[in-house]
């Protein structure tokens, strides 16, 4: 490990047992360590991409656009506007005379072709150094074609992805409140940071149904404009993906009065708790109110009838896998927990775990839960991750896109936990779904004929 790791990354790695908790986080990446992790942009993009009734217009040069061309698998029940990519494609001209002449045209034209019920225009690097001024122009073609014209204020170089993340939530606060809130039980939520890849989101509306709760916006998986308008109304925000969204969760809590719980919904255990969660927060604000203790009954009966039926199905792939070691390298590390979790019920070990934007008390909590030995590191790079991975003696390592070809040179399995996946992985199918795939990889005969690298 000491050989590949640089001398400024040492205080973002720690080793469970080695020395007292001391982790170093949240900070820029160390410049030419090749860090993991995506851009500011990048991190708003994800975050608001799946709005899928919304025009997204990357106002940049191309390769932003294509970097970020539809960056997750997250389904629509509805309009897929925000499938396809927009740019404004700045060319050296514009970067000497300016860019807002032509982000107004592509605006105007492409809200008369899509009829978008709004727009969201973000803004690149190179945006934030000639000073293109996104505010004046998104106000003035609002109220030219009566939409709302949002800027993203994402300049990649400003941070790091979290920074991403707050020009996200930034952008869809302004459009909250605006709404009309009739209609809206008293029983409610607002769905924060699932992206609805390979169809989650519906999974978790259709518990959320069972219970008895109305689910007013989605945010942001199938999300739609008018629901986010309205998320003022719903009684409560069940944030997932705390890193991402849980910033919109404390404005809404300080302007509104929307309390929110932090949920996951991954693994047998956080989605039985999540649910429950829930169902104790309305037993809580309304204990004279029949209806929570029947949500409470629908929930119990909700939760025993997926139990029953998934244990049985999970031991097969609990035997064949006991004692095999997984890594997890995350964006978000409240998932990072589950995952541990869900590898910890089919008998198999987590040696490393990382985080792109991790917090301090998201590692704390992670150390907490880990065993002794257990590799923990803030945003990593390839050369760090292939070596805890042959260190570690892995069998299958848990990422995105740009980690897969890590484990694949390595002669390990993988599984896609990120944002590009087309497998469900939440909910209680879910987890049947991620010990398949864990078994599928861990055990291909292809890596009879991929030698695995040691050490
Ligand atoms: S915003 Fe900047 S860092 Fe991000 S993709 Fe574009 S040029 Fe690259």
């Amino acid at each position: 490990m000491g050989a590949v790791l640089l001398k400024e990354r040492e205080n973002q790695v720690h080793v469970k047992g080695e020395k007292p908790f001391n982790l170093v986080c949240n900070k820029d990446s160390l410049a030419g360590a090749v860090s993991q992790r995506a851009c500011v942009f990048c991190g708003s993009r994800v975050v608001l991409y799946p709005i899928a009734d919304a025009l997204h217009l990357v106002h940049g040069p191309i390769g932003c656009a294509v970097y970020t061309w539809d960056i997750r698998g997250a389904l629509s029940s509805g309009p897929e506007l925000h499938r396809l990519s927009f740019s404004t494609d700045l060319q050296e001209m514009d970067v000497i005379f300016g860019g807002e002449k032509k982000l107004r045209r592509a605006l105007l034209e492409l809200i008369a072709r899509h009829s978008p019920k709004a727009a969201f225009v973000y803004s690149t690097c190179i945006v934030g150094i000639i000073g293109d001024d996104l505010e004046a122009v998104c106000k003035d073609v609002a109220a030219e074609t009566g939409i709302p014209v949002i800027p993203v204020q994402s300049e990649g170089f400003k941070g790091n992805k979290r920074a991403g993340y707050q020009a996200a939530c930034d952008a869809m606060f302004r459009l909250i409140g605006t709404g009309d809130t009739a209609g809206i039980s008293k029983f409610s939520l607002n769905i924060l940071g699932d992206f609805n890849l390979a169809g989650e989101i519906w999974m978790v509306r259709e518990y959320y149904e069972r219970m008895g709760i109305q689910v007013v916006a989605n945010i942001t998986g199938d999300g739609r404009i008018a629901d986010i308008c309205r998320a003022h109304g719903a009684a409560l925000n069940v944030v997932q993906c705390s890193g991402s969204t849980m910033q919109l969760a404390k404005m809404m809590e300080e302007k509104y009065g929307t309390p929110a719980i932090r949920v996951s919904y991954f693994g047998i255990e956080d989605m039985s708790e999540a649910l429950y969660d829930i169902a104790r927060f309305f037993k809580k604000k309304y204990p004279d109110d029949p209806e929570t203790d029947r949500i409470m009954e629908r929930t119990k009966a909700l939760v025993q009838e997926k139990v029953r039926d998934l244990v049985p199905k999970l031991e097969p792939y609990r035997k064949a896998l006991a004692g095999k070691k997984a890594a997890i390298y995350v964006g978000g590390s409240f998932k990072a927990f589950s995952l541990v979790k869900a590898f910890r019920l089919i008998d198999m070990q987590v040696v490393m775990v990382g985080s792109q934007t991790g917090t301090e008390e998201d590692y704390r909590e992670l150390e907490a839960i880990t065993d002794p030995g257990t590799v923990i590191v803030d945003d990593a790079n390839p050369l760090e991750l292939n070596s805890f991975l042959k260190e570690k003696g892995v069998d299958v390592f848990v990422g995105g896109v740009k980690e897969r070809p890590i484990a694949y040179k390595l002669g390990i399995g993988f599984c896609d936990h990120n944002h590009e996946r087309k497998e469900a992985l939440a909910g209680f199918e879910g987890m049947l779904n991620f010990a398949k795939e864990v078994y599928s990889s861990v055990m291909s005969p292809v890596w009879r004929f991929v030698p695995r690298k040691a050490a």
